[in-house]
């Protein structure tokens, strides 16, 4: 069985509206008119390839292909259809299209699984809108943030259950999308890398070993505002001076920890107050560490600890450290990757076992049901750009091991 490159390319251009470019800025974000238009889409392609179509109580589209035993568990790949501001084509989308490719497959060569097939376009992956991200899956294993929803809103002041009622989806009864664990047998996830790997290494086919979950910190570095010019170098209590050393810091642990491939950024510095003739007196620093092992990112958040206690003795600043996030990384299961590696050795194709370091759909699913994931490359590694990019050929690829790697799964 060969994934068909022109039903591929032809399900892009269905989904995203637009031909498959190099630079196509997509802006589908949650719970808005675009996007439910790509979840109404998605709905007509799946019944043309004969499958039954319903919304769940979040907004995810499932699509559902009849087994020869039709009592049994489903067998699930799924991916997200929404994007972040001005993102490209293929975040999510690329999940999605294979999806339906591999129904396709079925179809082609007249096969029925012996366990049910299901496609779930999942809705609000990104955090785009509302600043929590996998809103569809937390809904699916029961982690929705149902008491935040009123609360959460988005740039122009809707609120999350607002949103959801526009959609003509009832805010009340969000908690009906949760599935039970005998519901799925399993989950596959096909995404693009996101990062550079794959592409450099010329090697078509990433396998998931883990997925990285952030531990996000606020420092709180406060010192003494003063005038500068009337304050002598030595009698300063410069908050961002301190601070300073603490980014510097922070890539130092992150770089120790290499081995893990733990990473951590300081993306957020906040100078108070913020003027050209004032000592800086508070700063606040937003850290986030992500690694597949939990070890290490304690390791660096221990390190991190230690270092805004030394800052504190000889700078005479005060460094607070709130933990905001401390989330467990997901480990894939050891059955799932070999069912993976094995459809790649049958139908010879080279894989690198690799962990993601971005967070996707699959990480919720992972908590409930064995999951696995497909990544193939993209352009330069780019991702949430119009440039992002992968070939129709890239994904064609990654889709013969999702349908070969479905096909033994959904079997008796
Ligand atoms: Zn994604």
């Amino acid at each position: 069985m060969q994934a068909s490159t022109s039903r591929i390319e032809s399900y892009f251009c269905k989904l995203n509206g637009t031909p498959i470019s190099t630079n196509q800025s997509m802006n589908r974000l949650a719970y808005t008119e675009d996007e439910r238009r790509a979840h109404h889409t998605f709905s007509e392609l799946a019944v043309s390839l004969g499958m039954t179509v319903q919304t769940d109580a979040v907004g995810n589209t499932i699509a559902r292909l009849k087994g020869s035993d039709d009592t049994q568990p489903v067998v699930a790949i799924g991916s997200h259809l929404d994007t972040v501001r001005n993102g490209g084509q293929f975040d999510g989308t690329a999940g999605v299209v294979a999806g339906l490719e591999v129904v396709a497959l079925f179809n082609e060569h007249r096969i029925q699984p012996h366990h049910p097939i299901e496609l779930i376009a999942f809705v609000s992956e990104e955090s785009s809108r509302f600043g929590v991200a996998t809103l569809g899956s937390k809904a699916m294993i029961g982690e929705f943030p149902i008491d935040k929803m009123s609360t959460l809103t988005d740039q122009d002041g809707v609120s999350l259950a607002e949103a959801l009622r526009r959609c003509k989806l009832n805010p009340e009864v969000v908690e009906k999308a949760c599935r039970s664990k005998t519901d799925i047998k399993s989950f596959f996830e096909l995404h693009i890398e996101q990062g550079p790997e794959l592409e450099s290494l010329d090697v078509p086919v990433g396998i998931v070993n883990g997925i990285a979950a952030p531990t996000r910190l606020k420092l709180t570095f406060q010192g003494q505002a003063n005038h500068t010019g009337t304050t002598s170098m030595m009698r300063r209590k410069d908050a961002l001076v301190a601070a300073s050393e603490m980014i510097l810091f922070v890539e130092d642990a992150a770089k120790l920890e290499a081995i893990n491939k733990t990473v951590a950024t300081v993306g957020i510095c906040e100078v108070t107050p913020a003027s050209m003739n004032v000592i800086p007196g508070e700063v606040t620093l937003y850290v986030d560490i992500r690694s597949t092992s939990m070890v290490s990112k304690q390791r660096v958040h221990q390190q991190i600890r230690k270092k805004a206690y030394v800052i504190e003795q000889y700078r005479g600043v005060t460094c607070e450290i709130d933990v905001l996030s401390k989330e467990i990384p997901i480990v894939i299961e050891r059955h799932i990757q070999e069912r993976l590696q094995s459809a790649c050795e049958e139908i010879d194709i080279n894989y690198e076992n690799m962990p993601s370091g971005a967070g996707h759909d699959a990480m919720n699913m992972a908590k409930l049901w064995p999951t696995g994931m497909i990544f193939v490359p993209c352009k330069n590694g780019v991702s949430h750009d119009p440039t992002e990019y992968s070939t129709v050929e890239q994904i064609a690829a990654g889709t013969n091991v999702l349908i070969t790697a479905i096909r033994r799964e959904a079997s008796r």
